[in-house]
């Protein structure tokens, strides 16, 4: 990722969200995403050029242009319609960026529009975020990743949020490795990130 006097930023044209712009480098804000909180406070994924993600939950397109700062394609799901006004805007000055107006727990209603791809990323803030993420997988890759922002209070409320995590992870990691897990504070109250990869 890179870089500036420690600054996180991506590459890109500004002017999405009035974000700051560095050396004419767009600063990534990680109290505007939380993938850039999980690049400041943890390791993440890597974004090469090549990479293609399917990034499920993307409203306005903030951490979406970012990504599609760096990538090759990122197929962008959204279900509501007022923050799917902003990501086609989004989409109009990208054109690596694919927005698509669906249900991320019903990927056979977009699946016809979506390659293989090397990362899901899943920000959907719902109480079914893992089945959510399991019903997305066959899209992966092998060998592919998966960044799940876990917001434990979408879970559930009443739960210890280090208790949400676990079980999460319990879950997941019947399907995937787990690679890190990362509290995304102070940036992000009561969400993790959880990076996976495909063992096969
Ligand atoms: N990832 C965004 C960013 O960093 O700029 C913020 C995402 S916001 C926390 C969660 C978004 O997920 C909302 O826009 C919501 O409409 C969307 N969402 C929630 N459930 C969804 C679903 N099942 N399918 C598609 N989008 C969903």
């Amino acid at each position: 990722m890179i870089r500036i006097q420690n600054i996180l930023v991506s590459p890109g044209e500004g002017g999405v969200y009035n974000e700051r712009m560095l050396e004419g480098y767009r600063v990534w804000d990680p109290y505007r995403s939380k993938l850039a909180a999980l690049y400041i406070l943890g390791e993440g994924v890597e974004l090469p050029k090549s990479m293609r993600v399917l990034y499920l939950g993307a409203a306005n397109g903030t951490t979406v242009s970012h990504v599609a700062d760096y990538v090759e394609t990122v197929y962008a799901i959204e279900f509501a319609p007022r923050p799917m006004q902003d990501l086609l805007e989004v989409a109009r000055r990208r054109k690596n960026v694919v927005p698509i107006m669906a249900d991320a727990s019903r990927p056979e209603e977009y699946a016809p529009f979506v390659e293989a791809v090397d990362l899901i990323y899943q920000d959907v803030a719902q109480p079914d975020q893992v089945n959510i993420a399991e019903r997305n997988l066959p899209f992966l890759r092998p060998g592919g990743w998966l960044i799940l922002m876990l917001k434990t209070r979408s879970v559930d409320v009443r739960r210890d949020p280090k208790e949400v995590l676990a079980d999460t992870l319990t879950e997941l990691g019947r399907r995937l490795e787990v690679v890190e897990v990362r509290w995304l504070d102070p940036y992000h109250v009561d969400h993790a990130a959880i990076v996976c990869r495909d063992r096969s």
